[in-house]
């Protein structure tokens, strides 16, 4: 096979991205290169499900990029090398999910005794590893509105006034919270972290790199769940972690010993769907902010509204509580209920009896994530199709009922 070491391909390199390539071009170009593994005549590499690689020698496996599929292969190569250039970061690692990135990240970063500050209300799945496990497995945990700089900074001198010495302090947030969309200023969260001397890791699912780029803002790891965007068709589950050459060596160190590595299918379809990504959500962002200024303008049967501009999630409160809520998902004709986001269909979900649902009732109204709260992923079909179901089903949802 010669010299498989180097990688440039269409002006992108491993190290990164070139100056001259725009995001339309990386992400078309994803997965793209001249030294396919299989084929030497398809355009785009082929699914290599090996799980052992041959060796004419002793020397020859000493030096191969891939030698057991759990610790790499070249389809996941690609995923990690894209991931990797749209976030302008050195490196990546495509995992098995995102949760298997945000694994990744704290066990390769943390160890009993140290302190790890988590934002208030990341993703339910994140939020209940670090409550479960990583408590479990002696870290302090302790649940911060990371996104209030002030009250990031009360809880990191906090850690300081009680650190023995050697304790390590490790902020998570997500770049935009679900289901609020609160938009994090990373590079105002880094700044405090810095200058504590905290580690910080953020989950750019709901931000994309197309919006926000978490290391460009001084972020020290970025995890993604390719299962949303990035993926973009509600067909896979995988997940990223990006950033530098030593800190993501380090995670995938956890991932190959852990088990926590993508199959080659997953990193192949993820790869192909990343070729679509500025498209896609281009297409949903424009709906959206249409969609989230449509629905301020409905004067009866929606409370409240949260959006933001370049994302293509959104919720809104709907009169009548769990009951309007249940009135408007009966109602979809269309739209699909269903818990996950970021697909090219817009589907809609109850996060208090989803994601959500691990929080206990007074939790979740504290939060705001109350009853009739729906959340909104849009997709790429036409607008006034999503706007006309979604606005036939918010007032069946506020009509009054014959019981009551
Ligand atoms: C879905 C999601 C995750 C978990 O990703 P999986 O691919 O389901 O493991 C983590 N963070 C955020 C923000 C998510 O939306």
């Amino acid at each position: 096979m010669g010299d498989t070491a180097v990688r440039v391909e269409n002006g992108v390199t491993e190290k990164g991205v070139e100056e001259e390539l725009q995001f339309a071009t990386i992400t078309a170009q994803a997965g793209f290169c001249k030294e396919n593994f299989i084929s030497h005549t398809g355009h785009g590499k082929a699914i290599c499900t090996a799980s052992i690689y041959e060796f004419e020698s002793l020397e020859e496996h000493m030096a191969a990029a891939h030698t057991y599929r759990r610790c790499g292969h070249p389809n996941s190569d690609d995923m990690a090398h894209a991931i990797a250039c749209l976030e302008s970061a050195e490196t990546g690692l495509a995992t098995s999910s995102g949760m298997g990135a945000v694994v990744c990240t704290v066990l390769s970063l943390m160890k009993g005794g140290d302190t790890v500050l988590v934002h208030a209300d990341t993703y339910g799945g994140t939020n209940s590893l670090f409550e479960e496990d990583v408590r479990r497995f002696g870290m302090n945990v302790e649940f911060v509105d990371v996104l209030d700089v002030v009250a990031l900074e009360v809880a990191l001198s906090r850690c300081k006034e009680t650190d023995s010495g050697d304790g390590r302090v490790l902020v998570f947030c997500e770049t935009i919270t679900n289901p609020l969309i609160r938009v994090a200023d990373v590079t105002a969260i880094s700044s405090v972290c810095k200058r504590f001397g905290a580690l910080l890791v953020v989950d750019n699912t709901f931000g994309t790199p197309l919006r926000s780029k978490p290391l460009l803002q001084g972020a020290d790891l970025v995890v993604h769940s390719a299962t949303k965007f990035l993926g973009g068709h509600s067909d896979l589950i995988a997940g990223a972690v990006v950033g530098s050459n030593k800190l993501v060596e380090q995670a995938k160190a956890v991932a190959v010993r852990w088990g926590l590595t993508i199959s080659p299918f997953e990193a192949w379809l993820c790869t192909r769907s990343i070729r679509t990504l500025q498209i896609r959500l281009e297409r949903a962002w424009t709906t959206s902010e249409k969609l989230a200024s449509r629905l301020r303008d409905e004067k009866h049967g929606i409370l409240a509204v949260n959006s933001a501009t370049k994302c293509a999630i959104l919720s809104f409160l709907v009169v009548g509580g769990l009951h309007g809520a249940k009135t408007l998902i009966k109602t979809l004709r269309f739209i699909k209920f269903a818990a996950s986001l970021g697909g090219v269909t817009t589907t809609v979900s109850h996060p208090a009896s989803t994601s959500h649902a691990y929080l206990l009732p007074e939790e979740r109204e504290r939060l705001g994530i109350h009853d009739g709260l729906i959340r909104l992923s849009v997709g790429i079909e036409d607008f006034e199709d999503i706007s006309n179901d979604l606005l036939r089903a918010i007032r069946a949802a506020a009509a009054p009922t014959p019981d009551k």
